[in-house]
Parts: C-alpha cells; structure tokens; sequence
C-alpha cells in the first residue's frame, strides 16, 4: 500500500444554466454546462491510523464527520468492506459557499484516490453512483472536463474538447445557500434563459462570441436579491471588456470570460484591487 497519494479536487463553474422545472422529489430539473476550472483544492490522503481523519487549511470548513470528504470516506469504507484508518488533508483554495462545488470537489477526490489507493478499479459509472449520494454535483466532478448535465446535474453528456476558455473569478464577501436560492426560485419570473443547443453548436465550432452569447444562468435574479454585489461584479467585469459574466451555480461567485489570457490579465489586475478573492482561472480539460 503506498505511503500517501495527492489528488487534485478542481472547482466547477457552470457556463450555462437552465431549470427546466421542480420535480415531485423536491429537486429542480436542470439543464446545465459544466466546467472544471484551474483553481484547485489538493487533498492528501494517507492511510493508517485510528478511523477517519480530516485536517484542514481552513478554518471555514468543518474538521469532523460533516466535512464532504469524510463522508466520501465512510461511503467508500463502508461499500467496500475496507476497515482501516485514514488521514485526509484538504488545502484549501477554492472558496467555500461560493456556488463552485468546493465540497463536491472534495469528496469526488477522495472517491477516486481510495479507488486508487485501494486498488479496487472501479467504473466511472459505479464511482457516479457512489458519488451522487453525496451531492448532485460529484458525478461531475468525477467526470471532469466540460459536460452537459440534465437531471439533478447526475445525467452527464461529456463534451469534446473546446476553446480554452480565459477567464476572471470574483467571489464576494458573503455566502449564499444553495438550499435557499432553489426555494425561492419561481419559474415564472425568468425573463431570460441559455440556448443549451446553440452553445454545444458553438462549442464544437469554438465560436467563442457564440458561445459567450448564451452563458446566462437563471437563478442570478434570485441570488442578486439577497446578494446585490453580484450585479455590482457583472457590471465592472464588462467595463473591463469581459465577452460575458454570468454567477456560478447558486452564487454569489460570478465568472467573466476574456477573448485572451491578457486581457483577463489585464482586468483580474483591476478586480483583485477591489476584491479579495479574484482569481485568474482558465479552463480545464479532461486531459490537464
Ligand atoms: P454547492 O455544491 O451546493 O453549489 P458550494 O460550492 O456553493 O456548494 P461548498 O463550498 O461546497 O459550496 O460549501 C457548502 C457547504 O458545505 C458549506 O457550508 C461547508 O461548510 C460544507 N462543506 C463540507 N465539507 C466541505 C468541504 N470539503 N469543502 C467545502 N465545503 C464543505
């Protein structure tokens, strides 16, 4: 058994996002693109010990059982009949709370680094399954790359390779709950939805102002009512020449995206001076 293995847990962003409709379950159908990004968590794992263990390297996520990691764990342990101790360490980069799947992220490395580690070769279909227990979004982070997600976010269309996408992340100082955003979200208000299929087209194209044209994400109405900074950061992000700003998720993070990486440079440059949390950030493939 090797010593300890490091994996690397990439934020999502979504490019797109649509709901289709609130099912008889609770959940909201969706309709959504997904994109892994180069801001990344890094999890140590190291087996040994007595249970289950996470350390972190920040103070704003939880050291116990509540923690997505540790919970990855215990499924795995428990699926798999695997009694031994684990030590996990999670450096955090991404933003917590921020509509950027940090904990989904989390938990989906775990989920692939006890495969590894265990050496139990499972499918990618088995690991979704496993990992969809956990959140709506760790199918994806499983998966990786840029995907199409219907469903919960579970029913995943990966897509090909595509323009390398250059963009700024700005997170505000404040937090918004997912569980709230979907509650308060009315079908009824939207004025504005995502042409799913006039995206994937111009993704395929690599038409980045098609597909610039089409990154708007239905819930920033509701997500702007609690938390108006958003509108704010979508404002300054197109007088920096941004080709587009959309929220991420449930927000309150929003996303701008570049036409290159210096002019995402540039405004970045003029974002992190006004904000804390802004990151340069670029795509990231299923290859990287
Ligand atoms: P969502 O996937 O619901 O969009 P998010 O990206 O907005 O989530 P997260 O950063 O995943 O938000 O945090 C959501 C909650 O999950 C926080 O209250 C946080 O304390 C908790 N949490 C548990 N484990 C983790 C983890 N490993 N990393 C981040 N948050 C975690």
């Amino acid at each position: 058994m090797q010593e300890r293995l490091v994996v690397e847990a990439p934020a999502k962003i979504n490019l797109t996002l649509n709901v289709l409709g609130k099912r008889d379950d609770g959940y909201h159908e969706l309709e959504t693109v997904m994109q892994q990004i180069s801001l990344k968590d890094r999890i140590t794992l190291c087996p040994g010990g007595e249970g289950i263990k996470v350390q972190s390297s920040s103070a704003a996520i939880p050291g116990d059982e509540a923690n997505l990691a540790w919970q990855a764990a215990r499924l795995m342990f428990e699926e798999f009949s695997i009694a031994a101790g684990l030590q996990i360490c999670i450096e955090k980069n991404i933003p917590v709370g921020a509509g950027l799947a940090g904990g989904s992220t989390d938990a989906a490395a775990v989920i692939k680094g006890i495969d590894r580690l265990w050496g139990l070769h499972l499918s990618p279909e088995r690991m979704c399954a496993l990992g969809l227990k956990l959140g709506s979004d760790v199918p994806f982070c499983l998966v990786g790359g840029t995907a199409l997600a219907r469903g919960r976010g579970e029913i995943l269309t990966a897509l090909p390779e595509g323009p390398r996408l250059e963009m700024v992340l700005v997170k505000p100082d404040f937090q918004l709950s997912t569980a709230e955003i979907y509650q308060n979200f009315r079908l009824g208000q939207v004025k504005s939805v995502p042409d799913n299929q006039a995206f994937l087209e111009a993704w395929r194209r690599c038409d980045i102002m098609a597909l610039a044209a089409q990154m708007k994400n239905v819930l920033e109405s509701v997500s702007i009512s609690r938390c108006p900074e958003v509108a704010v950061i979508k404002h300054k992000l197109g007088e920096c020449r941004a080709l587009a700003s959309l929220m991420s998720g449930s927000g309150p993070s929003v996303v701008g995206l570049f036409g290159s990486r210096e002019e995402a440079r540039q405004a970045w440059k003029i974002m992190k001076d006004q904000y804390e949390e802004s990151y340069l950030v670029s795509s990231y493939g299923r290859g990287d």
